[in-house]
């Protein structure tokens, strides 16, 4: 299965995209990680990206479509991908459709005003790529699955979420209209709670979770 999950940060795509992804067994594919991956190797996609994220700005589209494509061009996206945090504008949108097909896009919506309290709350595992919230975790600083040291992203803080929310709102939440017309949407209520939200991602695209 081909899958988009679409939503603003801090919606929980990530983590349902981690337990979606391993119920299906197909690759989870996250921009997020990915740029985050390559600014901490340092490579020419990372050293391009790093100003853009820390402004909670968009990273140009060329950068971003070529960084996907290539990846949606490996071998273990042959029998599905589950793309998370891509595509996040109209221009995305209709690059993706001209080298993949998709089978869903999963939208998970949550209002903003409980975004800005999840993402200043958040904490992120750099060795495993969890994410956590703080009121859940027992130790702020510990992952809780690999016991690596949390770190804030640099892009969790007051500043830039506010853009990172304007951007979704101008940019990526016309989205949903845009696969509503292909008849690829499908809706889910992301102010739930986590096992719940998976619940009703499961019933969505007709799939054991
Ligand atoms: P969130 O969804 O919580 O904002 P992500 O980890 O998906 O976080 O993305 C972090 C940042 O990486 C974005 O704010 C943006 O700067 C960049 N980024 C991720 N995906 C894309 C994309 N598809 N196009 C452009 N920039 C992206
Ligand atoms: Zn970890």
């Amino acid at each position: 299965m081909n899958l988009v999950f679409l939503g603003p940060p801090g919606a929980g795509k990530g983590t349902q995209a981690a337990v979606v992804s391993q119920a299906l067994r197909i690759p989870h594919i996250s921009t997020g990680d990915m740029f985050r991956k390559a600014m901490r190797e340092g490579t020419p996609t990372g050293l391009k990206a790093r100003a853009f994220i820390e402004q909670g700005k968009l990273v140009p589209d060329s950068v971003t479509i070529e960084m996907v494509r290539e990846r949606l061009s490996e071998d273990d996206c042959k029998n599905g991908y589950l793309l998370d945090g891509f595509p996040r504008n109209l221009l995305q949108a209709e690059a993706l459709a001209e080298f993949s097909q998709l089978d869903a896009a999963v939208n998970i919506a949550v209002a903003d005003e409980k975004l800005i309290a999840r993402l200043s709350g958040r904490r992120f595992c750099p060795k495993c790529s969890g994410t956590f919230h703080i009121t859940k975790l027992a130790d702020e600083k510990i992952c809780p699955n690999c016991g690596a040291e949390l770190v804030q992203r640099a892009d969790d803080n007051p500043a830039t979420i506010a853009n990172r929310l304007s951007v979704y709102h101008a940019e990526t939440s016309p989205l949903t209209a845009f696969y509503a017309q292909k008849g690829l949407l499908k809706e889910v209520d992301g102010d739930l709670p986590m096992e719940v939200v998976t619940a009703e991602i499961g019933k969505a695209l007709a799939v054991e979770l």
